[in-house]
């Protein structure tokens, strides 16, 4: 006989949010600010998603999410609020945009990163959490409306939830809302996501390319970066290349090495004779960007007590995850749930 182990017992009207990304996080963040019980669960070592720091006998990288840009008024305030907590910085570095034949362009965007990587930010917003679990991956979500409750993939349960939030990339959210939501379902499956290879490179003397970043088109690459050009980085010449949509598609199953190759290689027909290398690795995002979405930012069936939230919803980047847990967050007050 199997016993069903089950995680802490929660008050009847705690919120789970199925996801520590950035969207998982402010939504959660944007609840208890509200008094409600929130339990935040992730299937990584850590909290943060793609906005990740590796570390490596030669620094970090990094590897998902390169910096942010701030639009939106809310967002510009969180923004402000971090930086003065020295959890962000403005980053300065060159960047340019590179198209085959062409001269550089500057691109003189404003800047933010996390200080002194990038998953310095959810580790700040996770720290205003009571309850966030990681290693714990989601499989199911069972029960009734305002009593949900979540199997995760060691067979352990948690729960009872009056609401749940599933924050998760839109692939990953799709199967966990099917039998439950399934126009939520819809939405997830309108939102494809493209991959993205990323190789992170150290050398052992400068890379002489008279920028510190740049955005690639026309080959392999979509983005290379100098990760020590960034605010409060340690010293090193330590570089992030990101392979195109495209191109990290059609070899989405090759190995690391022959990626670490490619990607080498055609930063050297952007950069020339490359120095030598002293460490390089590469990861797959499978699940990278967004290529479509929901349109309204999120989405919250008040019925049944299930939101969706994260980039997929409000645009392909840091701050649209952040503007969709707000919004989601915000759906759920405001629907009484
Ligand atoms: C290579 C790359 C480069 C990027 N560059 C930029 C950039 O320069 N600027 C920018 O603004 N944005 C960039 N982005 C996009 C940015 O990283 C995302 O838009 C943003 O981080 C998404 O946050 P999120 O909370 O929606 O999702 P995520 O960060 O993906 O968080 C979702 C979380 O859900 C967890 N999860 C998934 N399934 C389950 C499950 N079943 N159970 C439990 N937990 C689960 C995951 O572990 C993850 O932590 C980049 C992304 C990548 C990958």
């Amino acid at each position: 006989m199997t016993e069903t182990r089950s995680h802490p017992a929660v008050p009847p009207d705690a919120i789970a949010v199925i996801g520590a990304g950035i969207a998982g996080l402010t939504a959660a963040r944007t609840l208890v600010a509200a008094d409600r019980t929130v339990v935040v669960f992730d299937k990584g070592r850590g909290v943060g998603g793609r906005l990740s720091t590796r570390r490596t006998d030669h620094g970090p990288f990094d590897h998902g999410a390169q910096y942010f840009t701030a639009r939106d008024p809310d967002f510009r305030g969180a923004v402000d609020g971090w930086t003065a907590a020295g959890v962000v910085a403005r980053w300065t570095g060159r960047v340019v945009r590179l198209s085959a034949g062409g001269p550089a362009e500057p691109d003189g965007a404003e800047r933010h990163v996390g200080v002194p990587g990038m998953s310095a930010l959810p580790r700040h917003l996770a720290g205003g959490l009571a309850d966030v679990r990681t290693g714990v991956r989601i499989d199911r979500i069972d029960g009734a409306p305002g009593a949900w409750r979540l199997v995760a993939e060691d067979g352990s349960e948690a729960g009872p939830f009056a609401a749940v939030l599933v924050t998760v990339p839109s692939p990953q959210a799709r199967p966990l809302l099917a039998p439950v939501a399934p126009s939520l379902a819809a939405s997830a499956a309108a939102a494809p996501m493209a991959p993205c290879w990323a190789v992170m490179i150290a050398f052992e003397s400068p890379v002489e390319t008279g920028f510190d970043a740049a955005f690639v088109t026309g080959g392999p690459l979509s983005w290379i970066a100098r990760d020590g050009s960034k605010p409060r980085r340690p010293a090193g010449e330590r570089w992030v290349l990101h392979g195109s949509p495209d191109w990290s598609t059609s070899v989405i199953e090759a190995s690391a090495d022959d990626v670490i190759r490619d990607l080498s290689t055609a930063f050297a027909g952007v950069a020339g004779p490359l120095p030598g290398v002293v460490q390089a690795a590469a990861h797959r995002w499978r699940f990278a960007l967004p290529t479509a979405g929901v349109a309204e930012g999120c989405a919250f069936d008040a019925e049944r007590g299930i939101g969706i939230a994260g980039d997929w919803c409000a645009g392909a980047r840091v701050e649209g995850a952040w503007v969709s847990g707000l919004r989601l967050a915000r759906a759920l007050e405001a629907a009484g749930r």
